[in-house]
């Protein structure tokens, strides 16, 4: 089989579990396997870039120092855990150690001028996979491999220059990604490619996004026309809710491509949400598995829709840190293009609209956005749409989050919403806004923050999903 595999940044946390994701790979190439690897950074490494970045641009040196002497210390210390011998030991430590002096260096710049553009950004947050992967190389070396370590950008993963959440085009990376890995894998070595990170066509880092390293995965699975996707995380594969919220959810051995999309879109935050979208396009098949219990088979995404009898609902998810803004005005009754305007606005500003709701009567338009967006998005409409004696007023409820429930079995099934909404409403739950796609495998709405979780268990409960 051809295979490429994932390992996220709780399956790389630290160099005994580097050490762990070493022997997975070792035990698939003993198969015969040819393995193309994608790891993530240290677990929680991408969370401290981020702050650490919003500190450089505040100029707050102290910091940076401590951040740099922390990050050193942790990537020195998965390196002497990982590695045994002391000759590949040495050459990784200097090649972290080097990237680690070049991060210092951009730090200090962004902390002179207090500037801190989302280019510039991308560029700091893809230390994070640059420190992992060459330690995940050369632990595989280290047992006796041949791997070799690369960026996105070296392997030609070439996006648009939207930074932050950059978009593969794809001819062209399918192309180079094949040019340039193809010829290792008939040879046998293991190339092992930084998640997360890509490159302009002019050659400037981007990312794809938080999450990213699952879609750096299904990029190079499709580039090169691989058997299956492997996405190994800290759970069995996608469950029927975040384990974290109700611990007693299953495993769905299952789902079909629309289904995984409809939860992952939803905030099921085991898989970022474009992920599957080269993978369905391929027909290749995903399975998520569990790095800490690899003999588990885990979940299954193909193309093939199955629906057992009598099941309505697989799974429900939340979406935390979103907000919710409402556009109202009675002059809005009957004028059209009213909602084209507002969304026009929004699209040129790159926010990004998660659900939308308009009531029948046309006074007002409700939508959910991430929170981050929240001061642009709220500003830009203002700007836009005030004053011109349609829309009166532009509020905002700013600390939301989405219920999600998902199951192509609900698909013509009457009574499903009643049992939702049901549910939630003998908690003494608010819902905000409500949103049904035409597709009928999700039903969403939000509720206010504190809600959220309540919300999911109540849900999960009326539905059995943990029986
Ligand atoms: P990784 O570091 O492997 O990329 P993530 O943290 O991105 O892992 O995703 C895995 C986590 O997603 C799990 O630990 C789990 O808490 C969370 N999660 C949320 N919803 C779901 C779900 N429906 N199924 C599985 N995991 C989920
Ligand atoms: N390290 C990146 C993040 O934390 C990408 C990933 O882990 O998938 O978002
Ligand atoms: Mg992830």
């Amino acid at each position: 089989m051809k295979l490429v595999m994932k390992f996220g940044g709780s399956s790389v946390g630290d160099g005994d579990r580097i050490k762990r994701v070493a022997k997975i790979v070792h035990e698939q190439v003993n198969q015969g396997d040819k393995v193309a690897i994608i790891a993530s950074a240290l677990v929680g490494v991408t969370d401290d870039l981020l702050k650490a970045s919003d500190e450089a641009k505040r100029g707050n040196i102290e910091y940076i120092h401590d951040f740099i002497h922390q990050t050193k210390k942790r990537h020195v210390d998965a390196v002497s855990k990982a590695i045994k011998n002391q000759l590949l030991k040495e050459e990784v430590m200097s090649f972290v150690k080097n990237t680690i002096e070049e991060l210092e260096k951009v730090f200090t710049g962004i902390a002179y001028l207090g500037e801190l553009t989302p280019k510039s950004l991308d560029y700091v947050l893809s230390f994070g996979e640059r420190l992992s992967t060459p330690i995940l190389c050369y632990s595989l070396r280290d047992i006796g491999l041949e791997a070799d370590h690369f960026s996105g950008k070296d392997v030609g993963i070439v996006t648009d220059a939207n930074y932050g959440e950059a978009r593969p085009l794809m001819s062209l990376t399918k192309y180079q990604v094949r040019q340039r890995l193809e010829p290792m894998l008939d040879k046998g070595a293991i190339p092992v490619v930084t998640g997360y990170i890509a490159v302009t066509q002019e050659g400037f880092i981007t990312t794809l996004g938080r999450g990213g390293s699952d879609y750096s995965a299904t990029i190079i699975g499709a580039s090169l026309g691989v058997d299956e996707v492997w996405i190994w995380t800290d759970v069995d594969g996608m469950m029927t809710t975040d384990p974290k919220i109700v611990p007693s959810a299953k495993t769905i051995p299952e789902l079909s491509f629309q289904e995984a999309i409809e939860m992952a879109v939803f905030g099921a935050k085991g898989l970022h949400p474009r992920a599957l979208e080269p993978a369905m396009e391929e027909g290749i098949p995903v399975r998520i598995r569990n790095t800490f219990n690899p003999t588990n088979l885990g979940t299954l995404i193909v193309n093939k829709q199955k629906i057992k009898a009598g099941e309505v609902v697989k799974a429900v998810s939340l979406i935390k840190s979103v907000s919710l803004i409402n556009v109202s005005g009675a002059g809005m009754v009957g004028a059209p293009g009213t909602a084209a305007k507002v969304f026009e606005v929004l699209g040129r500003n790159n926010v990004n609209v998660l659900m939308i709701s308009q009531s029948a009567s046309e006074a007002n338009i409700s939508f959910i956005i991430k929170r981050n967006q929240l001061g642009k998005a709220i500003s830009a409409l203002e700007i836009a749409m005030l004053g011109q004696g349609i829309v009166r007023e532009i509020t905002s409820e700013e600390r939301a989050s989405i219920v999600a429930i998902v199951g192509a079995g609900m698909k013509g099934t009457p009574g499903v919403a009643t049992r939702v909404f049901g549910a939630v409403a003998k908690k003494g739950i608010n819902i905000v806004m409500i949103s049904q796609g035409s597709s009928e495998v999700n039903i969403s709405f939000a509720v206010r923050e504190e809600d959220g979780e309540d919300a999911v268990r109540a849900i999960h409960e009326e539905f059995g999903l943990d029986g």
